[in-house]
């Protein structure tokens, strides 16, 4: 009865958001130097619906850097362009039980899955494939279509990951004696870095969340953006390794389907009723924003929204 609730959807998130302005536990990630000049005290959270509405609360149009929220659509974005079998017969879609930086890859030396780094450097490496010089146009116009407006880059945070993502180029290069990555490590690895510097904010990724919620389509836009395979399967791995090393205990305590990146935002859909976008980028130890997991979970226990309790 959620849908039939909305002033008193609007109030609740406004109530969530005073309530969890308190939490200042975690901490600003700063691996990527550039990422620890944020603010940590921006807070906003952006909730759409189906039908196009979109509420806002708190600081939902200041800008951020998607990071690791870019995977599950690139991934999306690589099974349509090159096909699934292609895509699957390289990328796992295991969980990992690992941090989202390991370098340990599966048994048939393949990415784990398409969330953790190595199974997104894979996907920007199957685009790289796919479209060559342009794969990052490709990429960033395809994920402004997901948010129904054109995404800008941050150039310093891009610029400041480039400078020290050795961790990611080691990772691109066992990719590549595995025969994962076909192409030019240095270059594959610039988009990589690229699409984790787009720029997005708390509504864009309502709205992105709500597209995948909507199999595809965007509610706003009324574009269909991805085929519904692609959807299915990315909210698939989101389910079973979208929140890193948590992605278990999530999936066990506020049963939606979501990502989250280390610039603190979190991105969650609910097949055919919602997508949300929190954005605070103080971050828990296992890197997931630490009053953006208050909210999911607030949201999903006031509304009984976990993805198994549905009639
Ligand atoms: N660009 C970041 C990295 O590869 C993304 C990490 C994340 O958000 O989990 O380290």
């Amino acid at each position: 009865a959620w849908t039939r609730s909305k002033p008193p959807l609007l109030r609740f998130l406004k109530a969530c958001h005073a309530e969890f302005t308190s939490e200042i536990g975690g901490a600003v990630a700063d691996y990527i130097p550039e990422l620890g000049k944020a603010d940590p005290a921006h807070f906003g959270i952006s909730l759409a619906t189906l039908d196009g509405h979109v509420y806002e609360v708190g600081d939902t149009q200041v800008p951020f850097t998607i990071q690791s929220m870019s995977k599950p659509f690139v991934f999306a974005l690589a099974l349509d362009t090159l096909g699934a079998a292609r895509v699957e017969s390289v990328i796992g879609v295991e969980p990992s039980g690992d941090p989202f930086n390991s370098i340990r890859l599966n048994a048939e030396n393949h990415p784990f899955n398409p969330m953790v780094n190595a199974g997104a450097i894979s996907c920007s490496g199957l685009i790289h494939e796919a479209k060559g010089d342009a794969a990052f146009e490709y990429i960033r116009q395809a994920l402004g279509r997901f948010a129904g407006r054109e995404l800008d880059v941050d150039d310093a945070v891009y610029a400041s990951e480039s400078a020290t993502g050795d961790r990611n180029r080691a990772i691109g290069y066992l990719l590549r004696t595995n025969a994962v990555i076909k192409e030019n490590v240095a270059a594959v690895l610039e988009v990589y870095f690229r699409q984790c510097a787009i720029l997005v904010t708390a509504r864009d990724i309502a709205v992105m969340a709500a597209t995948l919620a909507n199999r595809g389509i965007n509610p706003v836009t009324g574009e269909q953006v991805m085929t519904p395979y692609a959807i299915s399967r990315t909210l698939s791995v989101m389910t079973s390794s979208g929140m890193y090393d948590y992605a278990g205990e999530w999936i066990y305590r506020v049963g939606i389907p979501a990502k989250s990146g280390v610039g603190g935002g979190i991105l969650a859909a609910l097949p055919a009723r919602l997508g949300l976008g929190s954005y605070s980028p103080k971050l828990d130890k296992h890197g997931n924003s630490v009053r953006g997991i208050k909210v999911c979970q607030a949201l999903s226990s006031h509304y009984d929204l976990h993805m198994l309790n549905r009639s």
